[in-house]
């Protein structure tokens, strides 16, 4: 196989500009594409060519994979990287990639439709030794049998889409009442969000870590896993913040998570670099959730305790190189934490917010790394994911590297849209993050939004603004002002 020397970058945002520097550093020609809003964006310019695609909703976009492909023959690429996202996990585009004779970055799409599915993957990792959340591990077609089979899981339990993602189509049903009034509502959601209606039952685990495990894996059998990320703070079923090492786990777990991961990527041929999810309980028992056939937001952090790039590691298999490491070889370092930096009104049950980012201005020092695909003056709009930045710190210690991103935390300016980052401030404050007894339930059990001081960030974005504005501030005193808003924080 000849290597990869022109990489078409099939995505946007901060994803995009990640893959882009790594291609660089690896001396590969990078092509973006871009919709109509993005053409000024820096995933267009940090690329070495960057094509118009179409205009702003990812469907005439990002997610149109015949333009996209389109793209991929007139600029002469020879591979496509999915980024995440988008279609990163649409094995239909995937195999298309692959018939054009261009290089896939990822595993095939026969893995890719397995672990879409989460019963198809429940059934795939079944064989494998992988402990399955107690549940039924077939599609379930009718409330009657919902009822049956709710009888042998026992209350709670969850309905879920097996086709689903991004934390939708999953529901929780205390009692045989409330599984009669959610399972047709859970089949029609799961036809209409995913085009698949299949739902299934899974025992609803009370107070879960969700810990999950980074794998990589050549194509020549070699397998391994760069041990755990923590991504139990999240709202919606979904993460806000991840750190590796958990606090939770023992060496005989790390262990016996890891091999389970490995297996899990063995059942599907898996090449590339994937992702294994799972629940653990109280009990310190775990339980596969499903597999992520792609690079994951959080794998920064991975990257910060492991010393690996990722994406490096991607285009070296895609390459057909060996891994050219074993298991033994990969050590952990330090801790990280990741905050997703949204642009969201966490005092408004975290709902999007849209505007002109009119002051951004990034933390710096030792250990904070920064992720993001925006610029002071752009506009986040409501045509793509809220996430403005990923906010990573790495640190000798846990508390350390809590402390540091503290410090980043308050030196992130971020004015015109409203934002995680107080939030994260909360969290990393919280006596029960502290010391690493918390579940995916935080949010419900600790967070009271009015205990966030979004007003301190609102005054510092007014005197910011204010200061901004007034040019005389920067030939006067520049001192006074800004340690006037500084204090603020203090
Ligand atoms: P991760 O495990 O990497 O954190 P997320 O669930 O946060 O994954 O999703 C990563 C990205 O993929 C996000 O941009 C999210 O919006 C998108 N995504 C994941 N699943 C779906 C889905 N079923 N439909 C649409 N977008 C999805
Ligand atoms: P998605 O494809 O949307 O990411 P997952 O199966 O990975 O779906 O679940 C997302 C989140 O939902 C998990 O991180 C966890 O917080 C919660 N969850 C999923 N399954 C269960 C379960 N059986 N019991 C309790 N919580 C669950
Ligand atoms: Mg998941």
């Amino acid at each position: 196989m000849s290597r990869i020397n022109r990489l078409l970058i099939a995505n946007r945002g901060e994803i995009a500009l990640r893959i882009i520097r790594t291609a660089k550093e690896m001396g590969i020609v990078t092509i973006s594409i871009h919709s109509e809003v993005d053409k000024n964006a820096p995933h267009v310019y940090m690329a070495d060519e960057s094509y118009f695609v179409g205009d702003a909703p990812s469907s005439s976009s990002y997610l149109d994979m015949e333009k996209v492909l389109q793209v991929a023959k007139v600029s002469k690429a020879d591979a496509v990287h999915p980024g995440y996202g988008f279609l990163s996990e649409n094995s239909v585009f995937a195999k298309k990639v692959v018939d054009l004779g261009f290089v896939f970055v990822g595993p095939t799409a026969e893995a890719i439709e397995i672990m879409g599915n989460k019963l198809l993957a429940k059934k795939a990792v079944s064989a494998f030794d992988v402990p399955l959340v107690p549940g039924t591990n077939h599609p379930v077609k009718d409330i009657e049998e919902a009822k049956i089979e709710a009888d042998r899981i026992g209350f709670p339990l969850m309905i879920k889409a097996s086709a689903g993602g991004g934390g939708k189509g999953m529901r929780i049903a205390n009692d045989d009442q409330e599984l009669q009034e959610m399972f047709p509502r859970a089949v029609n959601e799961a036809l209409k969000s995913f085009g698949n209606g299949d739902v299934f039952l899974e025992k609803y685990i009370m107070s879960p870590r969700h810990i999950e495990i980074q794998i990589l894996s050549d194509g020549n059998g070699n397998f391994v896993h760069l041990y755990e990320r923590d991504c139990s703070i999240q709202r919606r079923h979904q993460k806000v913040m991840e750190e590796a090492p958990s606090r939770l786990l023992t060496p005989e777990i790390r262990e016996a998570m890891g091999k389970a991961a490995i297996n899990a990527g063995k059942s599907c041929d898996y090449v590339g670099a994937g992702t294994v999810e799972f629940i653990f309980d109280t009990s310190g028992a775990f339980y596969f959730l499903e597999m992520n056939t792609r690079l994951q937001v959080e794998h920064p952090v991975t990257e910060c305790v492991t010393g690996l790039d990722l994406v490096r590691e991607q285009i070296r298999i895609a390459n057909g190189e060996q891994l050219g490491y074993s298991q033994q070889d990969i050590r952990i370092r330090g801790h990280a934490i990741e905050l997703r930096v949204y642009a969201e009104d966490c005092t408004n049950n975290f709902s999007p917010d849209t505007g002109i980012l009119e002051i951004y201005k990034r933390p710096q020092g030792p250990g904070v790394r920064i992720d993001d695909g925006v610029e002071e003056g752009m506009n986040v709009s409501i045509h793509y994911d809220p996430m403005i930045a990923k906010l990573i710190i790495m640190g000798e210690t846990r508390e350390i590297a809590i402390q540091r991103m503290i410090r980043a935390i308050e030196d992130y300016v971020i004015v015109g849209v409203e934002t995680t980052l107080g939030f994260g401030k909360f969290v990393l404050n919280h006596p029960s993050f502290l010391n690493g007894d918390f579940n995916t339930h935080f949010v419900e059990n600790y967070f009271h939004p009015n205990e966030v001081n979004n007003q301190e960030y609102d005054q510092v974005a007014i005197s910011l603004h204010d200061f901004k504005l007034n040019e005389n501030n920067y030939s006067k005193d520049l001192k006074q002002p800004l340690s006037k808003w500084r204090s603020r924080f203090n």
